[in-house]
């Protein structure tokens, strides 16, 4: 099994929008059929773990975050609990996140500002979320989007180079991003297509050498090419417990793919 793929990205440069926005909802229907597992990494049961382990997230993996929370939840479970928090302590406890003093700081304030703003209870708006200590935009769509059921655009450092790769955005800045995005896919999707996107690129089209040669998005990608496109190869380079899945879905011999790949840590 070979996937034949036309090298594409003259194709698209006379794009019109119209085209635009229809390229990018199928490559948001693939990319939902290629990642059926996609959801939101983080271990949470309230609004409010999700808050802090979308903080804790910062500058380390969601696998790091969730050995932490277990014992950091069941030490502080309401805003009152963090406010009152003694310092060292939860630094203590933080410390494998990285960055934990000011993680600490982050925690500590965020409980403060629930208390004197919200009665203790995250708010489910984003002005009001984004006006709190530690909690930016990318936060609050998470937030959003995962524990409110309110639609979000998470646009971190995958969603970023993927959505330039894909030709849907020309632009680097996260908010820019996320109303161009906005404009190209219903609101109903974004909190999953955000997922997906994230899955994509820790599996499929990782930052230094894509698997072009084995991605499911190939034939509507401008950037088809960037990563080796000889299936071989390209399928060395998924990743990820469900890497001989994602090669079959592309068309590529799963038996390319080897043990390594499936056992390999994706990207954070
Ligand atoms: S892996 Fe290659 S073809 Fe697939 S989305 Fe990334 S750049 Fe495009």
């Amino acid at each position: 099994m070979t996937q034949q793929v036309v090298p594409s990205a003259k194709r698209f440069a006379r794009e019109t929008p119209i085209g635009r926005k229809r390229r990018a909802r199928k490559m948001a229907k693939v990319l939902a059929e290629t990642h059926p597992d996609a959801h939101c990494e983080l271990d949470f049961t309230t609004p409010l773990e999700l808050a802090v382990a979308t903080i804790l997230s910062a500058q380390t993996t969601d696998v790091r975050v969730n050995q932490v929370t277990p014992t950091l939840f069941k030490r502080y479970v309401t805003a009152a609990d963090y406010a009152a928090a003694d310092r060292a302590e939860m630094e203590e406890l933080l410390r494998p996140t990285g960055f934990f003093r000011a993680k600490t700081d982050s925690l500590i304030k965020l409980g403060h500002a629930l208390l004197d703003k919200h009665d203790g209870v995250l708010p489910g708006k984003l002005d009001e979320l984004v006006a709190l200590p530690g909690i930016g935009r990318k936060t609050a769509n998470v937030i959003l989007g995962n524990a409110f059921g309110v639609p979000g655009l998470t646009v971190d450092t995958h969603f970023r180079r993927l959505t330039n790769r894909f030709g849907w955005v020309l632009e680097e800045d996260p908010v820019k991003i996320e109303f161009l995005v906005a404009d190209l896919i219903e609101k109903r999707d974004w909190t999953m297509l955000s997922h997906r996107v994230i899955f994509h690129g820790r599996r499929v089209c990782h930052a230094r050498k894509p698997a072009c040669g084995a991605c499911t998005l190939a034939a509507m990608c401008p950037s088809y090419g960037t990563g080796p496109t000889e299936p071989a190869a390209a399928a060395k380079l998924l990743k990820g417990p469900r890497a001989r899945e994602l090669a079959v879905a592309a068309g590529v011999d799963p038996e390319l793919v080897p043990a390594a790949a499936v056992a390999a840590p994706e990207e954070p």
